[in-house]
Formats: C-alpha cells, structure tokens, sequence
C-alpha cells in the first residue's frame, strides 16, 4: 500500500516510534530513522529494516530539542529520498516531579522535544506535502492528552498542546491531500514507562511485577498494555484510503483509560 512513499519517525530507534517503522516498512514505505542509542544497534535495526521489508530505510542523529537539526533532518529526507510523505512525530521524554519541585530545565526539555519539535517538523515538511498533494501527519500524543496525572506537569502540558497542533494542521490543510491526527496511547511497555515501574518498585519496596500492576489498575480499567505493533498498526491505517477523510481527531488506544 505504501510502496513509493517515504515516511520519517523521530524517536524511531526504541518503542512506539521503532515498532512504527517497521510497520510502515512492512506496508512498503522507505524509512528514516531518526533518535538516540547505540551507534551499531541503530545500524543494525537499519539494515535489518531495508533486508525484512526490501526497501531504503536511512538513520538521521537530529537532536528534536534542536530546530536547526529538524530543519536539516527534513532536508536530508527529501533529498535522499525525494519526497516526505509521512511524518511521524514520535519523539519524546518524561519527568516525573510535583510542580513546586519540577526543575526549569526538565519543563524545558520536555517541552521542546515533545512538543515544539512537532511545530518545526510540521513546519518544514509540509510545503513538500502541499506541492505533491499528498501527506500523513501522525502526533504520538497520549492518554495525557486529553486527561491529567499528578507529576506530570510538562508531559500533559505538551500532549495537551500537540493535539491542538494536530487540530490546527488537520484544518488548514483539510484541501491540501493531507491529514493530520493523533494517537493516544495509554500504557505501553517501552523504556520510557519501564523507568517508571522502577522507580515505583524502589520507592514501594514492591516487587518489579507488582510494581507494574499497580501502574496498571491506577489508570486502566484493562490490565495489560498496549503493544507497540499495535501503536504501528493503528498508524498505517491512518495512512490508508480508507483513512483519507478522517483529520483532526485524537485515536485512544488505552485500555480504557479515558473511558471512565
Ligand atoms: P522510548 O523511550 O522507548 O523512545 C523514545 C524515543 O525518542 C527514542 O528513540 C529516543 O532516542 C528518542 N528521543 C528522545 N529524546 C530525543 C531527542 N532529543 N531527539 C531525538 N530523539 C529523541 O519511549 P516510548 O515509550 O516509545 O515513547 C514514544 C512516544 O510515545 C513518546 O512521545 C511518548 O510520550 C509516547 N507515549 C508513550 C507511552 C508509553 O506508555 N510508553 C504512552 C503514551 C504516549
């Protein structure tokens, strides 16, 4: 379905944003990889992408907190790849801290990675889109995009905000060929939340396990978590001709979270 298109997924070289990729890459779409980590474990996944799936897939160390590098990054994609197509805005950090004790910098951080990155990304890729009359827009948003926790105060400020990107996006460019939506996941089972039950187990003295439990049943009324295949899944629909009119809207795949 795919096959010709060039999708980039920051904060593609672990979680959500990898399992994503390599959905897109298994519908036919040439890949950039984008995020930090090992450099032979990206290299790896790379090439692993291009061998599985037979298409181009190309890695871009770009910084998100960094707009210079997300300007450059888009740049690359469309020369290497002549077109950007999908763009999926993955990226993304937590800090977890009451509002009295949240350091300036952490709200900095997760501000700019999690949210203004999405403006530059969108920014620089989207005149290739209106051109070619053609594009998918997809913000990696989350439960906390649409509903609060304690702690979280940078995080839901952010999520809060990319779905009102989402919907400023979807609206202008609704003539365009080009949507722009978001998905909300709840609890997925990536680094980013395992720092969480860890920090959760030391904190409690509970065990690993039922650390991760407890994080479980606090928000969802479904005790298990969302795979990150199914994050993918979710996002190649998106892309399909069946998914052509839908805009603008917010997906929850959460376990029911925001349900209640
Ligand atoms: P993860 O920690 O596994 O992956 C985060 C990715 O972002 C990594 O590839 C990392 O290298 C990259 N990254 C971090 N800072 C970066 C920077 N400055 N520049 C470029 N890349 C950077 O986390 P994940 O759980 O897969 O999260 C992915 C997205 O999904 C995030 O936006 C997160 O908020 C969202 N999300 C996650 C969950 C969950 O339960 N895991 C739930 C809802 C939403």
């Amino acid at each position: 379905m795919l096959k010709g298109k060039t999708a980039l997924v920051t904060g593609s070289t672990s979680g959500i944003g990898l399992a994503t990729a390599r959905a897109l890459a298994a519908d036919g779409a040439n890949i950039m990889l984008n995020g930090f980590g090992d450099k032979d474990a990206i290299e790896k996944e790379r090439a692993a992408l291009e061998k599985e799936f037979g298409i181009k897939a190309r890695y871009s160390p770009a910084d998100m907190s960094k707009p210079a590098e997300i300007a450059a990054m888009i740049a690359a994609t469309e020369k290497e790849f002549g077109a950007l197509d999908i763009l999926v805005n993955n990226a993304g950090i937590q800090h977890v801290a009451s509002i009295e004790d949240f350091p300036t910098e952490k709200w900095d951080a997760v501000i700019a990675i999690n949210l203004s990155s999405a403006f530059h990304t969108i920014h620089a890729a989207i005149p290739g889109m209106k051109k070619r009359k053609w594009g998918r827009i997809i913000n990696i948003a989350s439960a906390h995009g649409l509903v609060a926790s304690a702690q979280k105060v940078a995080y839901v400020a952010a999520k809060h905000g990319i779905i009102g990107i989402t919907k400023v996006v979807a609206v202008e460019a609704a003539n365009d060929g080009i949507t722009c939506n978001a998905i909300c996941p709840g609890w997925v089972l990536t680094p980013l939340v395992q720092k969480q039950i860890d920090a959760r187990a030391q904190a409690s003295g509970q065990s690993p396990r039922d650390a991760e439990i407890a994080l479980l049943s606090e928000k969802q009324p479904m005790h298990s978590f969302t795979k990150p295949e199914s994050i993918g899944a979710l996002a190649v629909f998106l892309c399909s001709d069946g998914a052509a009119t839908i805009t603008g809207s917010s997906y929850s795949i959460d376990g029911g979270w925001t349900a209640q």
